[in-house]
């Protein structure tokens, strides 16, 4: 399983040295227990670290360009208990680089009606300071997220929870590194792009192998390796024979198992966290990489088919934010629609490469004919997605900018059998709805491929994308045709 490092964020209160020590004592006292409070909820995904409070220019700067040099700070989260003169945060916030959460909170979650006075007022106006904090930072033009409410208020720790994902995204999207094995497939637009900008705006490194240099990993993997992980495939999913002689299709299944051992000893040694095939490049290959690749997807890799490395870069970042909460993330391509009056949803899926991160149910193994790729039957694990809330999200070069569009969708539970089909699916409703949504997205540019989380909301990968300083474009709920054709021209202007 690909890992990321163990993040921690910390927690910065402002202040200033006109109000006394006393009154800095208590700001003090107040920070730390709302830093004990947040962490004792179980609902923020990394460690939040409590940092002294910050009273003049100097103390801002250091502790900014500490968290800088600080590998395992993934973010700053900011907030004024009283009142902090914002010129003294201009230093330090030039100099900060990592994602910045503005917590616009207080202490006291009331007013204390009977005993009110202006020593209360004075320690406890952040109503007044954290404005002061976010014009500076607007002023500035500096991304951040603002969250507002009560620190002990549930939804707000879910809130800063949601951003720290997000956050580690930022980080980690900065030294992803993806594989190409081949080269775009041949003709088609929207999987090609810019390669030096996305390394410029995302941090991305995207490198190509001649498939034949990866082939060669495949070609050394011994019988031995390969008999125990086809075992082991025997054990983890249901064998469909559909008719087949069982020798004979366990060697397809060997094939698979030759190219997955292969396949993750090169991204090994390599260091890549992401794999792009294409079917047209299969040199030295027995087999289209179907199972290997949707079982390396299953341990965090990224995934593109077709020469697509914006797709299994957003993938394998989809993989990263949402680790550890389990309904799965995937590579998706819109297939083939259901337009019965109201039950419209698009049939998701591809050649052979879906996740079963997002296998509502034990997955099963096919044997089966490709009629593209020019190779024997592969292998392939067959399932349905599980229900639930998703987002679909597609990163396209328009030429001049990069593009992300965001739809939320609904997969829906596949309850009607397909016992022809030999691929993975999932069946989505997309918001708002069909019609809408897919007029949305085919205005704005969107590819038939795309990243696809059942983790995380739009919320969460549009705060992503505000940060990699790119377009984002929503399709949701209050999606309408004629305000998207306005976003899209006002857009024009304002990512020139
Ligand atoms: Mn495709």
């Amino acid at each position: 399983m690909l890992e990321s490092r163990k993040y921690q964020f910390w927690f910065c209160t402002g202040s200033q040295d006109l109000y006394g020590d006393e009154c800095l004592y208590e700001v003090a006292e107040h920070s730390k227990k709302m830093v004990e409070g947040m962490n004792q909820t179980g609902l923020l995904p990394f460690e939040l670290i409590w940092k002294p409070t910050l009273i003049d220019s100097a103390s801002i700067r250091k502790t900014l360009n500490d968290a800088n040099a600080d590998a395992d700070c993934a973010g700053v989260i900011v907030w004024m208990h009283t009142f902090s003169p914002a010129k003294m945060w201009i230093l330090g916030l030039q100099e900060y680089r990592k994602p910045l959460l503005h917590l616009h909170t207080q202490f006291n979650r009331d007013i204390p009606w009977d005993t009110i006075d202006m020593d209360f007022m004075n320690t406890n106006q952040s109503a007044h300071g954290d404005r002061e904090f976010g014009h500076i930072v607007s002023r500035m033009g500096i991304e951040r997220k603002v969250v507002v409410g009560h620190w002990a208020d549930e939804s707000v720790v879910s809130r800063i929870g949601d951003w720290m994902r997000t956050a580690v995204g930022v980080m980690e999207s900065s030294h992803i590194r993806v594989v190409r094995v081949g080269d775009n497939m041949r003709d088609v637009a929207v999987t090609e792009g810019d390669k030096v900008e996305a390394e410029i705006k995302f941090g991305w490194e995207i490198d190509a192998y001649n498939v034949t240099d990866i082939a060669e990993y495949v070609q050394a993997v011994s019988e031995t390796d390969i008999r125990s992980l086809v075992d082991e495939y025997y054990d983890s999913y249901d064998i469909l024979l559909e008719g087949r002689d069982p020798e004979e299709f366990r060697r397809h299944v060997a094939v698979q198992a030759g190219i997955e051992i292969g396949f993750r000893r090169f991204l090994e040694e390599h260091n890549y966290h992401a794999i792009v095939t294409n079917f047209q490049m299969l040199s030295g290959l027995d087999q289209l990489p179907g199972l290997a690749i949707q079982r390396l997807m299953a341990d965090g890799y990224g995934f593109g088919g077709e020469g697509d490395w914006k797709t299994a870069a957003m993938v394998r970042l989809l993989k990263i934010m949402g680790e550890g909460l389990g309904k799965g993330a995937s590579f998706m391509e819109d297939y083939t629609y259901h337009l019965a009056p109201g039950q419209e949803a698009i049939l998701q899926s591809h050649m052979l490469e879906v996740c079963p991160s997002i296998a509502d149910a034990k997955p099963s193994i096919k044997v089966c004919p490709l009629s593209m790729g020019n190779r024997e039957d592969p292998a392939r694990l067959v399932f349905t997605s599980k229900p639930g809330k998703g987002v679909a999200c597609s990163l396209v070069d328009m030429g001049t900018r990069f593009r992300l569009l965001i739809n939320s969708v609904e997969s829906l539970k596949q309850d009607i059998p397909m016992p022809k089909l030999p691929v993975a699916t999932a069946l989505w409703k997309p918001e708002p709805n069909l019609a809408v949504g897919a007029e949305a997205w085919i205005l704005a540019g969107g590819a038939h491929h795309t990243a696809f989380t059942l983790d995380l909301t739009a919320e969460q990968i549009g705060d992503w994308g505000a940060a990699m300083g790119i377009e984002c474009i929503y399709i949701d709920k209050d999606t309408t045709i004629r305000n998207l054709k306005n976003e899209l021209r006002w857009n024009e202007a304002a990512y020139k």
